[in-house]
């Protein structure tokens, strides 16, 4: 088992009636990506506040690299490298200025530090540009460059592929993955997009309205979205009893649709095809259907009207 570098234990925090973050307890270990995935408003900035010390817990402990974070301590910041929220900077200096600001401040860090992350990052055409004058996706890269530049063990990100272009998500996927293969890395980050986490993430957190409502691995995610035949047959009623007869799970009777569930259906949609023939119902439309990431998601947190999973 690897080495656990993020835990916390019933982290909550309170503003006035609102629980921003209610009784959270979960482990980030090395290497891993893990994505804390929740709507606007469903506690991450405050949870990625609280693991970095910027924000005093109402209740609960978080502990990094084993040991406790008490509020306001920093000295964690030297082994972590953080974006939290939109990225800040100096408009008025230039890339390269900015970080060479941030540069001085970490300890042990010299300038070919900061030509390896403007190499990373794709910085080089800007690196003379005012900070100010950045769009919002090359604001964003200069955020995630200050925060590598002093190599950190760990990356804690809120929203980092914020404002990017696809091109530059691609981008970011590549570099958070590098970052964990070769050097190690662990990266804690926040999304509201499920379809983006799931191509970077090892693992991924659902929070809603405060909770962790589910965890998972990667490929569990795939398991987990709804898989259906979908058919259509001139007379569905009959249709319904010859599949039915066959042994197919069926979803309850709703409209001219036929929706087989078993794996079997969804792996040999050919035998399926030929039994209705066989019977004289031969199918006019037939095809699998995987329930989308948005969709899944919506479902885990009840939103669309079903119960949760
Ligand atoms: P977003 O994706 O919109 O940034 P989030 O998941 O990061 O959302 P938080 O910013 O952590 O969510 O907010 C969680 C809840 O706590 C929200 O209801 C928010 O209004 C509330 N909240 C956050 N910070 C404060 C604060 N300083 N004072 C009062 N309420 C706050």
């Amino acid at each position: 088992m690897k080495d656990i570098v993020i835990q916390t234990q019933s982290l909550a925090k309170t503003y006035g009636d609102t629980r921003a973050v209610n009784d959270l307890s979960l482990r980030v270990h090395q290497g891993e990506v893990y994505a804390f995935l929740g709507l606007n408003g469903a506690g991450k900035t405050t949870t990625i506040r609280m693991l970095l010390g910027m924000v005093k817990p109402t209740a609960g402990t978080v502990a990094m690299f084993g040991n406790t974070i008490e509020p306001g301590e920093t000295d964690v910041w030297s082994s972590v490298g953080y974006l939290v929220e939109s990225a800040s900077a100096y408009p008025e200096l230039s890339v390269y200025e900015n970080l060479e600001v941030v540069r001085r401040l970490r300890q042990g860090c010299d300038r070919r530090a900061i030509d390896q992350v403007v190499e990373r990052l794709s910085l080089g055409v800007s690196l003379h540009r005012a900070a100010g004058t950045l769009s919002l996706g090359n604001r964003q890269r200069l955020g995630l460059a200050k925060a590598l530049l002093h190599r950190p063990q760990l990356l804690i990100l809120d929203e980092p592929t914020n404002g990017l272009d696809p091109a530059g998500i691609v981008e970011i996927r590549e570099l958070l993955r590098e970052l964990t293969l070769q050097d190690g890395v662990t990266v804690f980050m926040s999304s509201h997009l499920l379809a983006e986490v799931a191509k970077i993430a090892d693992r991924i957190g659902i929070l809603h309205e405060g909770k962790l409502v589910q965890e998972m691995n990667r490929n569990e995610l795939e398991k987990r979205r709804i898989r259906r035949l979908e058919i259509s047959a001139r007379n569905p009623r009959e249709a319904r009893q010859v599949l039915l007869k066959a042994g197919y799970a069926l979803e309850p009777e709703a409209g001219e649709r036929i929706f087989l569930t078993d794996e079997r259906a969804m792996k040999t949609p050919d035998d399926v095809c030929r039994l209705l023939v066989g019977s004289d119902h031969p199918p006019m439309h037939l095809a699998v259907q995987e329930e989308d990431l948005e969709h899944y998601f919506l479902r885990l947190i009840g939103k669309d009207g079903r119960r949760h999973d």
